[in-house]
């Protein structure tokens, strides 16, 4: 999770550096975004309209503005870099549409028991690795859904599996190392529910040096259960490769909503706990902060030691940033609470049995900090894992109970429940 979550922040660091149109895309651009938009955006007669300038041509400019949308990009109808830089990327070669969706249609297999069979192997990896690979990747749809897979060695099975190059015997063929990496075709009888791996591929067990199967085979087999691409970053069926490491993997909500949309959830089993990741990855929807506060219309979120600092939900480039760069302490590992008092300006940011003071006027860290909780609010002694301003007061949470005082005076005023402020029926 903590390579994951570097790539993707650093690859949306340079996708916003770089968000600049390019003055005159080369011909080869044109080609490659042109050869991409037929791809996965269903452009069809571009030749048709080229008659003045192909730059013009209204579909091709329509498709590049669907292609903007869905990742998220500033829609312009150009090529400009961002949009080319996603085209580059090693992809799978279904279309795409919309966040979590299906097919149209909405194909979905009529049984939860499913059968599989793997028709032939990479020479990349051992047998047994590609058949515990297949397996792990489907456990990964089984585990949130009624669904049961048994694997065959003979006859047709609902999903076959296969490894190919080239053409290899439907009306999508692969394109060589990079670029498409595998497909997957929706439920349905025959070629339905079948998944093909681009063989001119290194796939790997675990490395990061080629890509790794497992993730390539489930987010193929999320489209050979009937969902089609999401545009939520971070979800296994966005459309790119992201390298994560198998082991840690745990499928993002986003999925989970998509799949559970067409079976339902898993009665069997207990409830599935999102993995915490270790590093903070603004694409992870399971993420859990450790604090949040408000400032002047800015909201400061806080993971391990990173944080950010987001204006009216316009992600800042530049985050997360280190807690150091903000004024506190390198050794900091993570924020247990924060809470901003809008009369004087002052955030206070609680860090086990201490607290510091940042000064939203000065844009500093105010100066004898850090303090001891203990002697800026005498008598409290624990933890503080929350906390929030109300009406003059300041009320810190720790465990069960609730320290009320003064907001200036920091005298301790009452001992309150957790649940005070709750409604209690
Ligand atoms: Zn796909
Ligand atoms: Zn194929």
């Amino acid at each position: 999770m903590r390579i994951h979550s570097q790539l993707c922040f650093l690859a949306s660091l340079l996708l916003v550096i770089h968000a600049r149109p390019i003055s005159q895309p080369s011909d080869k651009d044109e080609a490659t975004a042109e050869h991409y938009l037929k791809n996965f955006y269903n452009l069809t007669d571009v030749t048709d309209q080229m008659t003045v300038d192909r730059r013009e041509s209204s579909q091709l400019t329509e498709k590049m503005k669907e292609m903007q949308k869905f990742f998220g990009f500033k829609v312009t109808g150009k090529l400009d870099k961002e949009t080319m830089e996603m085209m580059k990327k090693p992809r799978c070669g279904v279309p795409d549409v919309a966040k979590y969706s299906i097919f149209e249609g909405k194909p979905k297999w009529q049984t939860n028991k499913l059968t599989y069979r793997i028709l032939n192997y990479t020479p990349d990896m051992s047998k047994d690795e590609v058949d515990k690979t297949m397996e792990k990747a489907l456990q990964v749809w089984a585990k949130v859904t009624p669904l049961k897979f048994t694997r065959i060695y003979s006859g047709t099975a609902d999903i076959t599996i296969s490894f190919a190059t080239g053409y290899h015997g439907d009306a999508y063929p692969f394109d060589g190392p990079q670029g498409i990496l595998a497909h997957a075709f929706a439920p349905s009888s025959g070629i339905g529910g079948d998944a093909h791996f681009d063989e001119d591929e290194f796939f790997t067990l675990r490395s990061s040096k080629g890509f790794v199967l497992f993730l390539v085979a489930a987010h193929e087999f999320g489209h050979s259960l009937g969902l089609a691409h999401s545009n939520v970053r971070g979800a296994l069926m966005f459309p790119t490769y992201s390298f994560t490491d198998p082991d840690r993997f745990s499928l993002p909500s986003d999925d989970i909503r998509g799949i559970q949309s067409l079976y339902g959830s898993n009665r069997d089993s207990t409830l599935i706990q999102p993995e915490v990741p270790t590093a903070p990855n603004s694409c992870d929807p399971d993420l859990i902060l450790d604090a949040v506060t408000t400032l002047r219309g800015e909201t400061m979120f806080f993971k391990d030691s990173f944080f950010w600092r987001i204006n009216l939900g316009m992600l800042k480039p530049h985050y997360p940033k280190t807690l150091s760069s903000f004024g506190l302490s390198s050794l900091v590992r993570n924020v247990s609470a924060a809470v901003h008092d809008k009369s004087s300006g002052k955030t206070l940011l609680f860090i086990d049995k201490v607290y510091y003071s940042y000064n939203e006027r000065a844009k500093k860290m105010d100066r004898g900090y850090p303090q001891l909780v203990e002697s800026g609010f005498p008598g409290m002694t624990a933890e503080v894992t929350a906390a929030h301003i109300s009406n003059g007061y300041i009320y810190l949470y720790s465990g069960t109970n609730v320290y009320e005082f003064g907001l200036y005076s920091k005298r301790f005023l009452r001992l309150l429940k957790n649940n005070f402020f709750l409604p209690c029926y």
